[in-house]
């Protein structure tokens, strides 16, 4: 279904602006009993509304289609890179405002607990997830960390007290991925006390756009969002961004704070530096996303230029970290398994499948065999770590990011 209406603002004035032909859900890694059946396919186009500057995926896919037609396969707990960044992403937490010992943090979407985690560390125990996949939900559940296994949504005013106010509620990247909006920002303006804080990271547009990062598009990813859109959407729900920063996680996102108007905050001065950033990039123009598909299907060229050489001169190419965004790479650039012979990870969750679309097979990180040549790094945002981590096989790194595929 074609999406006719602004996510956020409701304007129907909109215009496809990226377009990445047409892709399985990227985060459905498939189990061995499944392979042999066709994943639907969707269109995957963004668009932006020319009212409020808003970027969105232009298909609706349902969340069933998205997330529960196999067991989900993200764990936010398996790299020493998002154990840190939780770490740091609580200690900012902590140093914005005080909290008493007995203070309720929340964790929307808290996966397998990883972030509410850092603030058991910290000594605040009152901690709970809410999380809506039930295999991860249960996992968090063993490794000590409360959570109630619902999507955030008002189902949920059953099955929890709100009368029971939150301190601080939390979500990293989950924002991005709900479909309304709106009825979350309400839940969460019920759930927060008065002088509560909510604080959320998304991808940042602005980044995705500046670095070519196409790969960070898929269908679970609803939003795209920049500052102006999002300072929009969160006025009209009666919150103000008090701290706002652009971090390097997931190839760029904004970490958001924010608290009730009626707690007498004023907006921080840094909001209209970002917008005016956004302008002078001209990230609401369509002749900036004009250049981007041009740059795009230029990469698209030069990978499988090096990819094709390589295989003729006898060479074996895997491909490292069966990250998500991989899955959006390997589709739009035609790769599968018999260019790519395997993919590597070390979470359980993915070891033995296959990816989506490509239906390469997902072997363990220490099944790297020798004939393999080339290394495909998936997660180039980690490329530092994984080649640093990698380079004692003397292997040769591919490395799909744009100052390499010029
Ligand atoms: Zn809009």
């Amino acid at each position: 279904m074609i999406i006719k209406q602004c996510r956020l603002c409701k304007s129907d004035s909109l215009k496809k602006v990226i377009d990445l032909g047409d892709h399985p859900p990227a985060d459905t890694f498939i189990p061995q009993k499944y392979k042999d059946i066709d994943l639907p396919r969707y269109p995957l186009s963004l668009t932006k509304c020319s009212a409020c500057g808003h970027v969105f995926t232009s298909f609706y896919v349902s969340p069933e289609e998205r997330y529960q037609r196999y067991e989900y396969s993200y764990d936010s707990s398996n790299s020493i890179v998002s154990e840190n960044h939780f770490k740091d992403f609580a200690e900012d937490v902590l140093d914005t405002k005080d909290f008493s010992p007995d203070s309720l943090f929340v964790d929307i979407g808290s996966n397998v607990g990883t972030l509410l985690t850092k603030f058991k560390d910290k000594g605040l125990n009152n901690v709970l997830g809410i999380e809506p996949s039930e295999n991860i939900s249960k996992l968090a559940n063993s490794n000590g960390i409360r959570t109630l296994n619902y999507f955030f949504d008002k189902t949920l005013q059953n099955n929890l007290d709100f009368n029971n106010k939150a301190d601080c509620i939390l979500s990293a990247n989950v924002f991005n991925h709900t479909d309304d909006l709106g009825e979350v920002f309400e839940l969460v303006l019920d759930l927060l006390s008065d002088e509560g804080i909510l604080v959320f990271e998304v991808p940042y547009l602005l980044d995705l756009i500046k670095q070519r990062a196409f790969d960070t598009i898929y269908h679970e990813h609803v939003h795209y969002f920049s500052v102006k859109a999002l300072k929009e959407i969160l006025n009209s729900y009666d919150f103000e961004i008090v701290k706002l920063k652009n971090i390097d996680y997931m190839c760029g996102s904004l970490r958001v704070f924010c608290q009730k108007k009626s707690s007498s905050i004023y907006e921080a001065l840094e909001v209209e530096t970002f917008i005016e950033n956004e302008n002078s990039f001209s990230l609401f123009d369509d002749e900036t996303y004009l250049s981007f598909m041009k740059d795009i299907k230029n990469m698209k060229i030069k990978l499988n230029s090096d990819i094709d050489s390589i295989l003729k001169k006898g060479g074996k190419i895997i491909g490292v970290g069966a990250a998500t965004k991989g899955n959006t790479l390997l589709n739009f650039c035609d790769l599968d398994h018999n260019k790519i012979s395997y993919l590597t990870d070390t979470s359980k969750l993915k070891v033995g499948k296959y990816s989506p679309g490509s239906l390469i097979p997902i072997k363990h990180d220490d099944e790297i065999d020798n004939s393999v040549t080339h290394l495909l790094i998936l997660p180039w945002n980690l490329s530092d770590y994984l080649v640093n981590k990698l380079s004692f096989m003397k292997k040769k790194f591919l490395i799909p990011q744009m100052e390499n595929l010029k």
